[in-house]
């Protein structure tokens, strides 16, 4: 399962998601800490080099 990471615009806090790849992109994406909705999602890098390695 891939993580994302977000970052909250409103309160600037970060926070990883596990989604599938079919979750991500429909499911609306609320900050943990305010509920807001205004997130932003981060690039992870870690993530591309695993999956590029496999
Ligand atoms: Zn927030």
């Amino acid at each position: 399962m891939p993580t994302y990471e977000y970052l909250c615009q409103a309160c600037k806090y970060e926070f990883t998601l596990i989604q599938s790849f079919s979750e991500h992109g429909k499911a609306k994406v609320t900050c943990p800490k305010c509920k807001s909705k205004k997130v932003k999602q981060l690039v992870s890098i870690f993530t591309a080099k695993t999956s590029r390695k496999s």
